[in-house]
């Protein structure tokens, strides 16, 4: 069932068990889950069918810090959430993402890949994916590695018609959850804002808010506010430990041959470290995205060569003619440490039409992460010279430390952490589980709940482990 507001709704007389806030990939998925093990679930919707104006200005908010997107722009605010323009790059984080890197702190999941890998087949199926070939150890540091360009799923189209048929479902539209309302052992009911106006209060046993890798911590930390401290009683890491996928155009190379790697349409080839080399180089996850260049870019890279790299040039020279290819420019995009110290906040200025402060996203770039651009570009550029695959030159930019480029991608819209798994309640908002610490009915589904975020992008991730909360809270409704 659809409904476009919560009066019609409320008209329907439909009793939830579980109220999930937020209709993006994690909300769908996890109703889906709840919807097919026969339990009456509510998702709330802030936004309409589509897109608006008015909805996304609910989004507005402030950076302090590196440069980043506006946070308007970075997140869509309507049915599916952000997947109405996810751009469908998938991969599921490695096992080694889940472990602690002991020369980082505060890195390492309670839970490990082994956990989410029972939900994959699912995970293929909702996002459409064909399956993923394994790795391909190029040395022992570097490894060819495969993201999938999914047909980027709309989950708001995808599961539109399953939604409108399902009894077991009801997506509620146009319906802002302003606060979550606690007693410091569960929550008693959401706040609802609905046609510019508050529209009371909705119950179910169990809540859940999907409002995205940046609106769970808002939403958690106005609640908690509001309650003091009834919603996350333990509430250290809250909003804290925020993290992105910086990305730059790193450098570029000449590749002996290109036809070495099999590429898809898109002629993009990935690549990331082995555990050990990051180890060894006291570096984050990185992954390397090879694009080819054209023609022009081709002449261009051998003239700079010449003049910075002799050596290389005179391979590039023993190249030409004989089955030299084509060049290419290298993306990087990294794993952030997690740092308390980036962290979202509630505005003490700024409010939104329904009165609850905006967002304020504190967000800095590390040296550790400087570090690992340019150690993971060497390392990159070593293989490639020892393999006799290519020949990488790094921007100067990068190999002079000078500040990161302002007109390039920037980061990858993933909004991580804020809301991070740790069995410790000091450390980590949420257990094992996805439940948040001594609350009986409060779970959180999303990247928010991320302790690390690997190199990859997040959604694939993200549904699965939607599957597992979603698994996990039907057992424990039907048990
Ligand atoms: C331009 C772009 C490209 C991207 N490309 C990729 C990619 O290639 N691969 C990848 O893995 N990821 C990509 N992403 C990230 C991806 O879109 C997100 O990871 C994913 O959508 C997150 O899903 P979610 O369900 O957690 O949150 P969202 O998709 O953000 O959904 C949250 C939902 O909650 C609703 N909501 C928010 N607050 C409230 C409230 N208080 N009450 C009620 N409802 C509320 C919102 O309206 C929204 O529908 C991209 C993102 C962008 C912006």
């Amino acid at each position: 069932m659809i409904f476009e507001n919560v009066t019609a709704f409320r008209n329907a007389g439909f009793k939830p068990k579980v109220c999930i806030v937020g209709s993006g990939p994690a909300g769908i998925t996890i109703a889906r889950k709840l919807g097919s093990a026969g339990i009456p679930v509510v998702v709330l919707e802030a936004g309409g069918g589509d897109w608006s104006e008015e909805s996304q200005d609910f989004y507005r908010g402030t950076t302090i810090g590196d440069p980043y997107f506006d946070l308007d722009i970075t997140r869509l605010r309507y049915l599916g959430g952000s997947s109405n323009h996810w751009a469908g790059w998938c991969r599921v984080m490695d096992a080694h993402d889940f472990a602690a890197k002991p020369w980082v702190p505060d890195t390492g999941w309670p839970i490990g890949r082994g956990d989410i890998d029972p939900y994959l087949d699912e995970v293929h199926d909702i996002l459409d994916l064909v399956q993923f070939r394994p790795d391909v150890p190029i040395s022992d540091d570097i490894r060819w590695v495969q993201l999938i360009k999914s047909p980027a799923v709309r989950f708001g189209e995808k599961f539109h018609d399953e939604l409108e048929k399902s009894s077991n479902i009801a997506v509620v539209l146009n319906t802002y959850v302003t606060e979550l309302v606690g007693d410091g052992t569960k929550i008693t009911g959401a706040r609802l804002w609905s046609e510019n106006q508050d529209a009371g209060t909705i119950e179910a046993e169990y809540y859940v808010p999907c409002t995205g890798g940046l609106e769970n911590s808002r939403l958690l930390l106005w609640s908690n506010q509001q309650s003091n401290g009834g919603v996350v009683p333990n509430a250290a890491a809250l909003g804290r430990y925020w993290m992105e996928h910086p990305q730059f155009e790193g450098g570029n190379a000449i590749l002996a041959d290109y036809d070495e790697f099999e590429t898809d349409d898109s002629k993009e080839v990935f690549f990331s470290p082995s555990p050990e080399a990051m180890a060894r180089r006291q570096i984050m996850n990185f992954g390397v995205r090879l694009i080819e260049m054209p023609y022009g870019g081709v002449k261009q890279l051998i003239a700079n060569l010449a003049c910075t790299a002799p050596d290389a040039a005179e391979w590039v020279a023993e190249k030409l003619g004989q089955n030299l290819r084509c060049a290419a420019q290298l993306y990087v995009g990294w794993e952030q440490a997690p740092v308390a110290s980036n962290h979202i906040q509630l505005s003490t200025t700024e409010k939104d039409h329904a009165g609850i402060p905006r967002l304020e996203l504190h967000w800095k770039k590390s040296e550790l992460e400087h570090r690992t651009l340019l150690e993971g570009l060497r390392l990159f550029g070593e293989t490639f010279a020892a393999k006799n695959l290519g020949r990488v030159r790094i921007a100067d930019w990068v190999l002079n430390g000078d500040d990161y480029p302002t007109d390039q991608e920037l980061a990858g819209h993933h909004h991580m952490g804020g809301t991070r798994m740790n069995d410790d309640p000091l450390k980590g908002v949420v257990d094992r589980n996805c439940k948040v610490h001594g609350m009986a009915n409060l779970y959180v589904g999303g990247s928010s709940v991320f302790a690390t975020s690997g190199q990859c992008n997040p959604t694939t991730t993200i549904t699965a482990l939607a599957c597992r909360l979603g698994d996990h809270l039907s057992h424990k409704i039907v048990a």
